[in-house]
């Protein structure tokens, strides 16, 4: 069985962890100084080789995307960490940042240094304040030590609370003091990001898993986690189990074997449908229990890991309802830049309320899967393919529940003792 693993959250426990005092007394800022004595592109080496993969949602590898920017160009660089986390159900980057946020100031250190960027920029989702201000007093902290402000500068940023700005490139526009939405690509943001400059954006997790990996060295993480998916990695567990909270573990590791680690699913009730990766991605149910929680195992099996965001879902749970509300949620995200997205999401809301309230019909349900099917590939960015996820692979494995709901004119749930829609439908 895997372990889990605590490398980033091995000190939450303590009450000042979130310290410069906590974060120096655990070998905090010693692998900046090793980095800032290497050649950058050694750096960049060290990161490629422990197979690092960003971590907030897309995966792809952290050190190649570094290698990415031009170097000898004269033109300034930046680094952008996207802390503009907000899927529904992802609480990983916001707990460290709580927990630990000199982690991600000692991981910003290290990727300037590697991709030649004087400055880092943190944006923030606006609805965090308690966790801007912890941060921003953690940046302070480390100007007064002496980390920042040597060549390289660190800023916040606080969003508006957008949750489309977690794209990359809408993130970069609204830094730049425009409307959050996404741009064209190409040009990519390591040729034209910020301010048309070479950019690199990462994810917090990302960037707080480097200060461990040049201390440790590359072979170190590479031991940890799957053939492909290499290192540890936040889990966020919510919903209808006995503990939910943030738990680190090797990629791999399968709901099974952390719902053991984790004291499972609250007493009495048994698993019904689950998130691997948040709210955009395919929902899955108890047959995929053993289904390895890494890149790869979890497209095998259909869906996407994501932002590791596990949301558990018990037998008490109306699938219809629970869709509805992730799906209302997109409708208001929705950016309105692509017709598709913007107009899709719409409907598919209306569709979906008539399932709910029982006045829907079978016709509805195949209007609703043909409108999933306009909106999946044809839309400008990622987020109109995430609202359509829960829709078809809920319809794909509890399409009796949705049936249901029509023949019986509402929502046939009896949340008590009801175990009718367990396991796959027709
Ligand atoms: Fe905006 Fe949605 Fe189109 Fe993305 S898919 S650009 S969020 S309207």
């Amino acid at each position: 069985m895997s372990q889990l693993t605590p490398i980033l959250s091995a000190h939450w426990d303590e009450k000042d962890s979130f310290t410069i005092d906590a974060y120096t007394r655990h070998g905090g800022y010693t692998a900046s100084k090793k980095a800032l004595a290497m050649d950058p592109d050694a750096v960049i080496q060290l990161v490629k080789d422990s197979g690092l993969r960003g971590r907030g949602g897309a995966g792809f590898p952290t050190g190649m995307k570094w290698g990415f920017i031009p170097q000898g160009d004269n033109k300034d660089h930046y680094l952008v960490v996207n802390a503009d986390e907000s899927e529904p159900g992802t609480c990983k980057d916001m707990p460290l940042l709580m927990a630990n946020p000199h982690v991600l100031i000692e991981g910003c250190i290290i990727a300037c240094h590697a991709i030649r960027a004087k400055h880092a920029f943190i944006y923030i989702r606006g609805e965090v304040t308690h966790i801007a201000r912890r941060l921003n007093q953690a940046i302070e902290d480390a100007y007064k030590a002496g980390h920042l402000g040597n060549g390289i500068d660190v800023v916040l940023h606080i969003g508006a609370g957008a949750y489309i700005c977690g794209e990359e490139t809408a993130l970069l526009d609204s830094l730049e003091g425009f409307r959050g939405q996404p741009r064209l690509r190409p040009p990519f943001p390591a040729i034209a990001g910020l301010y048309a400059r070479p950019t690199v954006v990462n994810n917090v997790e990302s960037i707080s898993a480097v200060p461990a990996i040049i201390n440790n060295g590359a072979e170190w993480y590479q031991a940890m986690g799957t053939e492909k998916s290499k290192g540890a990695t936040l889990y966020s567990l919510s919903g209808h189990v006995k503990n939910p909270g943030q738990f680190e573990a090797p990629l791999g590791i399968t709901l099974r074997e952390i719902l053991e680690l984790s004291g499972g699913i609250r007493q009495g009730h048994t698993l019904k449908f689950w998130t691997p990766g948040g709210s955009s991605t395919p929902i899955f149910t108890a047959e995929h229990l053993d289904v390895p929680l890494d890149y790869e195992g979890v497209a095998a099996a259909g869906s996407m890991l994501g932002t590791k965001a596990l949301q558990i879902f018990d037998e008490t749970t109306c699938v219809v309802r629970a869709v509805l509300r992730w799906t209302e949620f997109y409708k208001h995200e929705s950016c309105g830049k692509c017709t598709p997205c913007r107009e899709g999401t719409w409907w598919l809301v209306q569709l979906l309320r008539d399932l709910e309230a029982g006045k829907g019909t079978e016709a509805d349900l195949a209007k609703l899967l043909d409108l999933c099917e306009n909106i999946m590939g044809r839309s400008f960015c990622a987020l109109g393919d995430g609202a359509t996820s829960s829709i078809t692979s809920s319809i794909k494995y509890f399409r009796n529940e949705y049936i249901a709901h029509i023949t019986n004119g509402g929502c046939p749930f009896d949340p008590v003792a009801s175990t009718l829609f367990v396991g796959a439908g027709a």
